[in-house]
């Protein structure tokens, strides 16, 4: 019976409750880490970064809106977001009545390609910004 003993016995319990407390830490993080690889989507280190916020507008309504990458593979499910496929207007709730936005090369501004909105079939011969009135066919880098 020295003080020693006792010391020791309190560790040993001690122990036990730590490492009950670290096996329930440790399972916690892997459901963390389960949960995180679930629902970030699986980026490709050969693809060029995305934007990280993707504008969109309606063409009924005129709501404008942005949403983040996860937001946007919502919207384009199984693809890549792209300025041609139109989405469902969260505003007025319509069918196919948005479009993401493309950012004008001249002026950097956002537009809805205009061909899109005329119906027109085959390829564009031009694509017209809305803001400064330029054919952002013809900018080349
Ligand atoms: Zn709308
Ligand atoms: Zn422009």
């Amino acid at each position: 019976m020295t003080p020693l003993d006792l010391s020791t016995a309190g560790g040993r319990r001690g122990a036990k409750q730590w490492v009950a407390i670290a096996l329930i830490g440790a399972a916690l993080i892997l459901a963390v880490a389960l949960i995180a690889l679930y629902l970030v989507p699986r980026e490709d280190p050969t693809v060029v970064k995305l934007p990280t916020e993707y504008p969109f507008r309606c063409t009924q309504c005129s709501h404008e809106w942005s949403a983040d990458q996860a937001g946007v593979t919502r919207y384009f499910r199984g693809g890549l977001p792209t300025t041609l496929s139109p989405v469902d207007c969260p505003s007025c709730g319509r069918k196919g009545a948005a479009y993401m936005m493309a950012r004008c090369p001249w002026c950097q501004k956002h537009y809805i390609h205009p061909h899109l909105l005329k119906a027109q079939a085959g390829r564009p011969k031009e694509d017209i910004c809305p803001h400064c009135g330029k054919d952002v066919l013809k900018w080349r880098r």
